[in-house]
């Protein structure tokens, strides 16, 4: 993967093959960014999607092995326990321009990846919410 910087952005290209997840932490961890919001576009060739069933609490997890156009990332990145946390979200087209889509887990790009990051002068931490089971942002101005 490589980057670079313009003024409180980031971009990022990832080669064939490179993982977008491990990718994105391991910069984040580098560059010490504590919160940012991230875009992405570009094609993968693996991923695996999640999908938060709201009554078990949990991700169903998918993994998709096959030619997948990146049409479209959103997401933000903050802390966890001190350690980068993703919350990344993707829609992805079929050949048949069908699409599929969910919250990122895993990524691996094919045959490249295009990622623009907002740095934030702050560190955003989550915490864990026993109401929802989900890691919510803790934003200033909340206890
Ligand atoms: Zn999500």
């Amino acid at each position: 993967m490589v980057s670079a910087r313009f003024g409180d952005r980031y971009a990022l290209r990832f080669a064939l093959g490179e993982p977008l997840v491990a990718g994105l932490r391991d910069f984040l961890e580098k560059e010490r960014i504590g919160f940012s919001f991230v875009s992405a576009l570009g094609g993968v060739r693996r991923v695996v999607l999640g999908y938060w069933d709201i009554e078990a609490r949990t991700y169903r997890k998918r993994e998709l092995v096959e030619q997948l156009e990146l049409l479209s990332l959103v997401g933000d990145t903050s802390r966890l326990d001190g350690e980068p946390h993703l919350h990344l979200h993707a829609i992805f087209g079929r050949p048949d321009y069908s699409t599929v889509g969910g919250h990122v887990l895993e990524a691996e790009a094919s045959p490249t990846l295009e990622l623009s990051l907002r740095a934030e002068e702050a560190t955003v931490e989550r915490f864990h919410d026993e109401e929802t089971g989900l890691d919510l942002l803790r934003l200033p101005d909340q206890p």
